[in-house]
């Protein structure tokens, strides 16, 4: 026998019996997202490796550890690791600074990151994010989180936490960067290697590290209250304060977290994230904030922007599993043409129907009829002749001879 080739590490099949959560996922967006105004947009799944290593940022650990990236015809490309660089970028290209503000779009789809498989963790993996561009007032940072809110409300999943920041705007943020080096440099040996690597490059990271050792360090009473200082400017706090008041006006409960930074570089002012507490350590299902310098950086018109992403397999896995559907009727029959003619007048009038293509037995057509389909149409000798189906209910068993063009309205 020749030798089976696997799926590769990190990536995984989604398969027929699980693919009804999926639909839900994507069809949950395109009406919650529709009623906020939001159009969907499809980018390619590879774009220049560059599009990344500026509009992500190149002291990520996305862009430095973990971005699938290939030569091709003197190219260097690289597998999509998030897609708001992507929706930028196509915003810029198609002249969408043009339009009237807010431009409002949502993608799906699935991205690329070289990190080490473990539950909530893939390499390939699926978001659904939107993106907001044109407005630098609060009120749009309210309305995406609100949009994120009422996308997971109509999933099902109302016991999230909403966790949010402000990481200020460059001017501020540089004052509090240096403050955060100042007072962690005597812990600058006890740090883990990332946090050490970080310290010089991007300080604000380090406050999102995951590392048991790191975060006690943080939680030191001098440390924190540096980390917890009110370090912004007066507008940037103006900023951060009507948000609030929005989501406490539109009774959206947050937890406000100094030590959320978020892993890109590009934010400025609101981050966010929104956590479950069923998910174990992978718990966070939506991560976003504002960044306001994107659009201009990658050779735009300087655009204010907003949005988030969320993990699709992570939200899966919080939903109920949804039992595949039985088919409305399978055609019992060995007269072919006459079973095809059935199914298709019944597939015109909308209903799900499969026929026996094989030949096979009463008995078992019967058989296969009862584990997929809710009613079996026999069609025999008998009712070929007299233009009539015997519809067998499947669930009760009862079963009436009916003329032909009468089945439709019946199953
Ligand atoms: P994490 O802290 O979990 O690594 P992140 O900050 O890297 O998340 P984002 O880039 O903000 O994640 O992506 C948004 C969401 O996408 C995350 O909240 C998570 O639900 C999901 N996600 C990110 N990376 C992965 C992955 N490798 N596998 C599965 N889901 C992922
Ligand atoms: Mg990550």
């Amino acid at each position: 026998m020749a030798k089976i080739i696997n799926v590769i590490k990190g990536t995984k099949d989604i398969l027929p019996q699980d693919i009804s959560s999926w639909h839900k996922l994507e069809q949950t967006a395109l009406d919650v997202f529709g009623k906020y105004g939001y159009k969907e947009i499809r980018t390619p799944i590879f774009e220049a490796t560059e599009l990344f290593a500026r509009g992500v940022g190149d002291t990520t650990d996305i862009v430095n550890k973990e971005m699938y990236t290939f030569e091709k015809s003197d190219r260097s490309l690289t597998l999509r690791p998030e897609n708001t660089a992507g929706v930028v970028r196509s915003f810029i290209e198609n002249g969408m600074t043009r339009l009237s503000a807010p431009v409002k779009l949502w993608y799906h789809g699935p991205m690329f990151r070289y990190e080490r498989p473990q539950a909530g963790r893939q390499r390939q993996f699926h978001q659904v994010g939107v993106e907001m561009f044109g407005v630098k007032q609060p009120a749009a940072d309210a309305e995406v989180i609100m949009l994120a809110v009422d996308y997971l409300k109509a999933l099902g999943l109302n016991d999230l936490l909403v966790e949010i920041n402000s990481l200020g705007c460059p001017a501020c943020r540089d004052t509090y960067k240096k403050r955060i080096k100042e007072v962690l440099k005597p812990e600058f040996e006890n740090l883990c290697d990332d946090c050490k690597n970080r310290y010089e490059k991007n300080p604000l990271r380090l406050l999102d590290c995951k590392v048991e050792s790191c975060r006690e360090i943080f939680e030191k009473p001098e440390i924190k209250k540096v980390i917890e200082s009110d370090f912004i400017c007066e507008e940037c706090a103006e900023h951060y304060s009507e948000l609030k008041s929005y989501l406490d006006k539109m009774g959206i409960k947050y937890a406000e977290n100094k030590l959320l930074v978020r892993g890109l570089d590009y934010y400025n002012r609101t981050v966010f994230e929104i956590k479950s507490n069923n998910l174990g350590s992978q718990n966070a299902v939506c991560g976003g904030g504002r960044y306001d310098s994107l659009v201009k950086n990658l050779g735009g018109e300087d655009t204010p922007a907003v949005g988030w992403a969320m993990g699709m397999e992570r939200l899966n896995s919080l939903l109920p599993p949804i039992l595949p559907e039985k088919i409305d009727a399978y055609v019992v029959s060995n007269y072919l043409p006459e079973a095809f003619l059935l199914a298709k007048k019944l597939r015109s009038a909308g209903k799900t129907v499969e026929i026996d293509l094989a030949n096979k037995k009463f008995m078992k057509q019967l058989e296969k009829a009862s584990k997929i389909a809710k009613f079996a149409l026999i069609l025999g000798e008998d009712e070929i002749k007299n233009h009539t189906v015997s519809v067998k209910n499947l669930e009760t068993s009862e079963q009436n001879t009916v003329k032909a063009d009468e089945v439709a309205a019946l199953i």
